[in-house]
């Protein structure tokens, strides 16, 4: 099979090949580069959803705002599906292992970092049977 190439940056599309007429012949990350980051520093987080530079500035301080958030709810007795510590860790396993259709069911790209993931896996865990 031929590789197909990334139009941006000369370098086979590989995972991202069944998207590749999708993204304009390019892998997502030079696509969101490219037409969705704007004028924002590539260091820098920009506000579209799934920026890949979120991993490396404001993913983590989401999820410790959001753990934070969530321990004080937990404390509160929230009336959480899976308020046992077993049921909650159980249920944050399964929603990461389903997380490629909950992205797919909202039309959204599955988010271009684990910070995001993993924030969004801290509160459906919550209530994800
Ligand atoms: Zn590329
Ligand atoms: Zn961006």
């Amino acid at each position: 099979m031929t590789d197909l190439m990334c139009v941006r940056y000369q370098r086979s599309v590989r995972v991202g090949s069944k998207h590749y007429e999708v993204f304009e012949r390019m892998h997502y990350v030079c696509f969101h580069y490219e037409f969705e980051h704007g004028d924002a520093d590539v260091d820098e987080e920009c506000g579209a959803g799934g920026c890949p530079s979120a991993s490396l500035t404001g993913g983590r301080d989401r999820v410790i705002a959001t753990a934070k958030e969530l321990a004080i709810e937990a404390a509160s007795g929230a009336p959480w599906r899976n308020s046992e510590a077993h049921e909650y860790l159980e249920a944050f396993a399964a929603w990461l292992s389903d997380s490629g259709g909950y992205y797919a069911n909202r039309g959204r790209v599955a988010a271009g970092n684990g910070w995001d993931v993993v924030n969004d896996a801290l509160k459906a865990a919550t209530t994800y049977e």
